[in-house]
């Protein structure tokens, strides 16, 4: 039987590709959505809800998805903190599975950088750097992406947000040892363009992914719509869709 989806933000360019491969995935946008319409309308006919639309309308879906008991898929970006935890909290009561990147290749470079990011850690003389390029219509910077690169990098270097150095300009001063470098370059229509750089003395090391079609991002989503369904309450990513665990 057919997934049926409440889709928001459905008239932008991951709703408008989510709906055109859904019945290829064995799904159904049964209640499209986007600014304006009434989610609590449809919500109880569907299986589960994907939200690709503005960061401040998810947190209110995310709350009547929790009151109806439904599985959430967000793909939406540049949540503030305070949004991001009470999201969070709500998966103690729903399955959710949020990635700020749902193609199969992000993912995979999200594994193979903390692979590097364990050999290439605080002591090996390796200064990481992440560069996202997207289009010239996008509205948050870094990207969902990047921040999950920077959180990894993060993570094993046991660095805080006060360490991540975003676009320098000016007179920054050289570089310190737990100094993580983000940079956000716009223009055009790139779809989106990720690499997290190791610069070592004498040597580089640049993880890349590129992006083409933004189908990719919707049949993750669609992927994980379909496995969320089968999941106990918890807050999932892509990774865990994919069984990519570094
Ligand atoms: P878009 O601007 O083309 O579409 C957003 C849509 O949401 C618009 O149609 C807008 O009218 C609608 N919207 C705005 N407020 C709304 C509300 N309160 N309720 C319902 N709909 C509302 O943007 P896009 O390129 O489709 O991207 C949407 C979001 O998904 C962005 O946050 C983007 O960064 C993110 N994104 C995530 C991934 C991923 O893989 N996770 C991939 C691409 C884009």
């Amino acid at each position: 039987m057919s997934l049926k989806i409440l889709l928001s933000g459905a008239k932008g360019r991951m709703g408008s590709a989510i709906q055109s491969i859904s019945s290829d995935h064995g799904c159904t946008v049964s209640y499209p959505i986007d600014l304006g319409d009434k989610p609590e309308d449809g919500i109880e006919h569907c299986d589960v809800v994907i939200d690709f639309s503005l960061r401040d309308a998810t947190l209110s879906l995310a709350q009547l998805a929790k009151e109806h008991n439904k599985p959430m898929v967000i793909g939406t970006t540049g949540h503030s903190k305070e949004d991001r935890h009470a999201i969070e909290q709500l998966s103690h009561f729903i399955p959710m599975v949020w990635a700020g990147n749902f193609s199969t290749g992000v993912n995979l470079l999200f594994f193979l950088t903390q692979q590097a990011a364990k050999v290439l850690d605080l002591n090996s003389g390796f200064d990481p750097e992440v560069i996202e390029m997207h289009h010239r219509l996008k509205k948050d910077a870094p990207s969902g992406t990047a921040d999950r690169l920077l959180e990894i990098l993060k993570e094993s270097r046991n660095a805080s947000d006060k360490d991540v150095s975003h676009g320098r300009e000016g007179m920054p001063g050289e570089r310190k040892v737990n100094e993580i470098g983000s940079h956000a370059l716009r223009g055009g229509d790139i779809v989106g363009e990720h690499t997290v750089m190791f610069a070592g003395m004498g040597e580089r090391i640049e993880l890349t992914h590129r992006a083409t079609d933004r189908v990719i991002f919707a049949a993750g989503a669609l992927k994980a719509a379909k496995w969320v369904v089968n999941q106990p309450a918890n807050l999932y990513s892509m990774q865990d869709v994919l069984g990519l665990t570094a």
